[in-house]
């Protein structure tokens, strides 16, 4: 199963170790819970299109970005509640 998107369909790549260091540095990048479970599995796989994707500094950039907008928002939710 691919790890990115968690499907099985087409071909996962079984990442070294090295590509897998890679992947967790870009999820802590866009604060997401992948990395923390990159870091438990024994093997990682995943596909190729996922990881070009992934791992890709622009759209980590902009899913931080959109991550961070989405926290602002909460707590402007939250304080306009109470
Ligand atoms: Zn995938």
């Amino acid at each position: 199963m691919c790890i990115i998107c968690k499907k099985s369909n087409d071909r996962v790549i079984l990442l070294s170790t090295k590509a897998r260091k890679t992947l967790i540095a870009s999820n802590v990048e866009r604060k997401d819970a992948l990395a923390r479970e990159c870091e438990n599995l024994s093997r990682v796989y995943v596909h190729s299109i996922c990881r070009n994707k992934y791992t890709k500094p622009q759209l980590i950039r902009k899913a931080a970005k959109e991550a961070e907008q989405q926290v602002n928002i909460f707590f402007f939710f939250i304080n306009a509640v109470l």
